[in-house]
């Protein structure tokens, strides 16, 4: 329900930081084109697609995980499930030909939403090395 969701998105943020528009997504208060999802994970198009596929892959609870440089031991099994649904998510968007997984961390990363998230870009041919 909403009012579930809501508290997940609460507990989301009893962490050191503060709340991030995911939450809002998580919630379902804003909507968004859920492509994924299962009791840990979210998969959501991005507002400003990249690629004809661009989904964000996210941990309903963030725990801390304002981005991937503040893992630890505990995250471990959410990490796992995010990159198992990155995969979930390919398959379901017809990315047969291959994709790229993108997680941007910090100012230097071009990091923007504080809230842990694995980008999944396909559709087109990527270029190497990213921007
Ligand atoms: P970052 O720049 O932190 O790696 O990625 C954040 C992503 O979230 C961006 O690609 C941005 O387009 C996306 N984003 C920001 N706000 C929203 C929103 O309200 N809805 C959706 N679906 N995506 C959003």
């Amino acid at each position: 329900t909403n009012e579930e969701a809501a508290a997940k998105a609460a507990a989301a943020t009893a962490d050191t930081e503060g709340p991030t528009i995911f939450d809002k997504i998580i919630a379902k208060e804003i909507p968004s084109s859920i492509v994924y999802e299962d009791d840990k994970v979210l998969a959501f198009r991005d507002i400003n697609p990249q690629a004809p596929v661009h989904v964000l892959v996210i941990p309903k609870v963030r725990d801390g995980l304002t981005g991937l440089s503040k893992a630890e031991p505990r995250h471990v099994e959410i990490l796992g499930q995010l990159l198992c649904a990155v995969k979930v998510v390919a398959e379901k968007e017809g990315l047969a030909n291959g994709y790229r997984v993108v997680i941007n961390n910090g100012p230097e990363g071009c990091q923007s939403v504080y809230h842990l998230h694995l980008h999944v870009l396909g559709g087109r041919q990527m270029k190497w090395p990213a921007g």
